[in-house]
């Protein structure tokens, strides 16, 4: 199994493993370490591995997805040079973009609902992309910010809208990237038993659940999701949509409806869990604490999926999930207590782990 091991880095800190450059941002996204989560590993007898998504240059999994889908829209000849894109995004993939844009010449235009942190507004609009927060409403409603993104490019004859949500080039990313790398850094068919992550798009589960699939002799693919999310429902239910229940302290993950990139793979899926915010806070402070990850919310709900996964195939299997970004993003929730406190999730910290909450 090729799994960088931490303790063993004797060399200077580098991406990717081989030595050499790359040619500017874009060919600096992906190529990320799969990092073996030691205490968690030990306690459930699996190897639990997580993919350092949070490595990426414009620091989150999205980057992949938002390379993929200005590359095919290059490739289709629906973006020429010094043309705009424009995307409705909860932060991630306005930000990838927002990077990309600048690294090949375009100019960013993002909607995005008004209940995202500030922190990622902010990024955006420091990254030279023209931002739109608006209130957040269900996506039947012409308001929501993915059809405002819509109509924002159909006015624009120089513009693409880049439809994260249900361009299959999203999902082909991580097919033709995300994919393969894990399967190599495992080392190959039949090191791998099962791969689980939370969805937001879609495109990370489906492209390397397909991936692995085609690839990974009887691995297991399962979904992540947190409350106020319906796809664990569709799983468990085969096939029926149901309706929304709660509400969750993650962002960019949750989806209300099976998306294109989601669709070719949601009935192939082998299983599902719905996690509560209050295991997904603990491990956040755990993988802190125990790891030294300092990792957002939808990765921490990854992981305790890992291990919930884990528990289900039973010791000495291997299972791979993705760390999506960073808590840089989010340290003003997720370490403040008064955010805390108004989400309910204070107690969920266990206290010898409090410490850590050191914003007011
Ligand atoms: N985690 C975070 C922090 C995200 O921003 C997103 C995308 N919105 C995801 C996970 C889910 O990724 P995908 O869109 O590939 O399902």
């Amino acid at each position: 199994m090729f799994v960088r091991s931490l303790p063993a880095l004797k060399t200077p800190l580098r991406r990717g493993f081989t030595s050499g450059t790359v040619s500017g941002l874009v060919e600096a996204i992906g190529n990320t370490p799969l990092i073996k989560l030691e205490k968690l590993s030990k306690e459930t007898g699996c190897t639990i591995l997580g993919k350092a998504e949070f490595q990426n240059p414009g620091g989150s999994v999205k980057d992949r997805a938002a390379l993929g889908i200005i590359l095919d829209a290059e490739k289709r000849g629906l973006l020429k040079p010094g043309g705009t894109v424009v995307e409705g995004t909860a932060g991630n993939t306005g930000i990838g973009l927002a990077h990309v844009c600048r690294a090949r010449g375009y100019k960013c235009v993002i909607y995005m609902p008004n209940t995202q942190s500030q922190e990622k507004i902010d990024l955006l609009r420091m990254l030279g992309a023209e931002v739109y927060p608006v209130p957040a409403v269900a996506y039947e409603n012409p308001q929501n910010y993915n059809h405002q993104a819509k109509r924002h490019a159909e006015n624009d004859p120089n513009s693409v809208w880049t439809d994260q949500f249900d361009n299959t080039a999203n999902a082909d990313t991580h097919y033709r990237t995300t994919g393969p790398e894990i399967l190599s850094q495992v080392g190959g068919s039949g090191n791998i038993d099962g791969f689980i992550c939370a969805t937001g798009t879609g495109g990370t589960l489906s492209g390397v659940s397909r991936y692995l699939k085609e690839n990974a002799k009887g691995v297991q693919t399962w979904l992540a999701d947190p409350p106020g999310s319906v796809l664990d429902s569709y799983i468990r239910s085969g096939g029926k949509l149901k309706h929304r229940a709660g509400s969750s302290i993650t962002e960019g993950i949750g989806q209300g409806r099976v998306t294109n990139n989601m669709a070719p793979i949601i009935d192939q899926m082998d299983g599902s869990f719905s996690i509560p915010d209050e295991e997904t806070v603990e491990m956040l402070y755990r993988l802190l604490d125990e790891e030294g990850l300092y990792l957002g919310a939808s990765s921490s709900l990854n992981v305790v999926a890992a291990v919930e996964l884990a528990k289900v195939l039973g010791k000495g299997k291997t299972i791979v999930t993705i760390l999506c970004d960073g808590a840089y993003r989010y340290q003003t929730r997720l370490f403040s207590r008064t955010w805390l406190q108004s989400k309910n999730m204070e107690s969920a910290i266990p206290d010898h782990l409090q410490k850590y909450v050191v914003l007011p």
